[in-house]
């Protein structure tokens, strides 16, 4: 099973361009020109530099040998957590901002939930010298200040947005709005796997690096290529797409991707799309949806920011219905307990969205020669608060 997305941007039943007319022209354009640029030298000699000098790649491949003992296994850590902004979304953003370049744009428009998706699109804006124009849900504005006021330090606008839930998907929403009104200067630059043909697929090659580097870290650590397991978490489904990139027609490798199941997949609490979701529109893709019997979109429940989305990319729809990935809900409190346990184990404090990718290890049954590479997709100094304030989860952890 390859990677393969045809030229109108489907896997499988999922994914498309379901967009307003107004948009059309925009979104073909950008159709149009986006494999020919990525694919010039110029714009790899560009993005690839950048990547090394800026964001500090490769990133390392650790071997985590107090956690591996404890979960019987041989496990690597790919820490995309030490990239410059701490996440792998920089990776995506880097990439995107030559791409709007070439294509002679000039304003840049994002959405962000959490943030650092808004912060990696501000840092880039920064270091291009262009404009800068962020939305973000007003809850989100009110329980992220931190990374609104690094937006507004780099130079962003950060615009409030009061519709709905005042969220993530209220936010996108709205920057699909602002594109409509503005089709000729700006770039839409999408922060994860998602929305209409091509974003989920540039998105997912931006971040494929990190399974290209996990190739040939393997190789030099290991004496081979590939690993038995991969595992990362999946909101809107980038860093788990940069993670099995180069591996998906790989039979031997089982990919595992941890979701937020909130309070539990089976409440109105969750964030576990795969599971929870049913097939309809969102954001301009056909893919899994949480919506009500009519279809509104309910909004998503997790402790993790970043992971706060009722779709998922529809790349991972495709993978996950066909079995290709298994996908498992890990609830808040399991995410809490696991964030304390890498930190206590290996001195490393993972972002709450990836402590959930840790998780997982708990489901999954090893041999002891078994290769794991688990993706550690950002740092947690941004939830250094939350993991306080609910340490009551941490179990053994949390005594102090
Ligand atoms: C945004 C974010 C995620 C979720 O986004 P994906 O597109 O699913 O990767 C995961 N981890 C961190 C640290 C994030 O900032």
């Amino acid at each position: 099973m390859k990677y393969t997305v045809d030229k109108n941007g489907f896997f499988g039943r999922y994914g498309g361009a379901y967009v307003p007319e107004i948009l059309y022209k925009c979104v073909h354009d950008l159709q149009d020109a986006y494999l020919d640029i990525l694919g010039s030298d110029e714009f790899k000699r560009e993005y690839h530099q950048l990547l090394r000098d800026y964001v500090g790649r490769p990133s390392p491949l650790y071997y985590a040998d107090r956690m591996s003992r404890r979960y019987g296994c041989r496990l690597y850590l790919k820490r995309e957590d030490l990239n410059h902004t701490g996440a792998h979304k920089i990776n995506n953003t880097i990439g995107q901002i030559l791409l709007a370049r070439h294509m002679g744009k000039t304003r840049i428009i994002a959405e962000t939930g959490a943030g650092q998706h808004g912060v990696a699109t501000a840092t880039v804006c920064a270091l291009m010298g262009m404009q800068c124009e962020i939305f973000m849900g007003k809850t989100d504005v009110e329980r992220q200040h931190t990374n609104v006021e690094r937006m507004r330090m780099l130079g962003a606008t950060v615009h409030p947005v009061t519709t709905g839930n005042m969220t993530l998907s209220d936010a996108c929403s709205e920057a699909i709005r602002d594109w409509c009104s503005h089709p000729r200067d700006t770039y839409y630059l999408v922060g994860s796997t998602m929305g209409p043909h091509p974003y989920p697929d540039i998105v997912a090659k931006m971040q494929s690096v990190i399974s290209e580097e996990i190739k040939w870290q393997l190789q030099e650590k290991t004496g081979r290529d590939y690993p038995d397991f991969l595992i990362a978490c999946v909101g809107g489904g980038s860093n788990a797409a940069g993670t099995i990139y180069h591996y998906i027609d790989d039979e031997r490798v089982s990919i595992v991707l941890a979701e937020a199941g909130g309070h539990g997949v089976d409440t109105d609490y969750t964030a576990a799309t795969i599971q929870a979701g049913t097939e309809g529109i969102i954001h301009g893709a056909r893919t899994l949806v949480m919506q009500t019997d009519d279809g509104q979109i309910k909004e998503a429940f997790t402790i993790s920011a970043g992971l706060d989305y009722p779709g998922i990319g529809p790349m991972h729809a495709d993978l996950a219905e066909r079995g290709r990935e298994q996908v498992i809900a890990i609830n808040d409190d399991e995410a809490i307990r696991a964030g304390y346990e890498l930190t206590r184990t290996e001195g490393i404090i993972p972002a709450i969205e990836s402590a959930h990718a840790v998780a997982a290890l708990s489901h999954l049954r090893f041999r002891p020669e078994d290769v794991v590479v688990l993706t550690v997709s950002g740092r947690g100094d941004k939830d250094v608060e939350t993991y306080l304030v609910h340490k009551d989860m941490a179990g053994e952890y949390g005594d102090f």
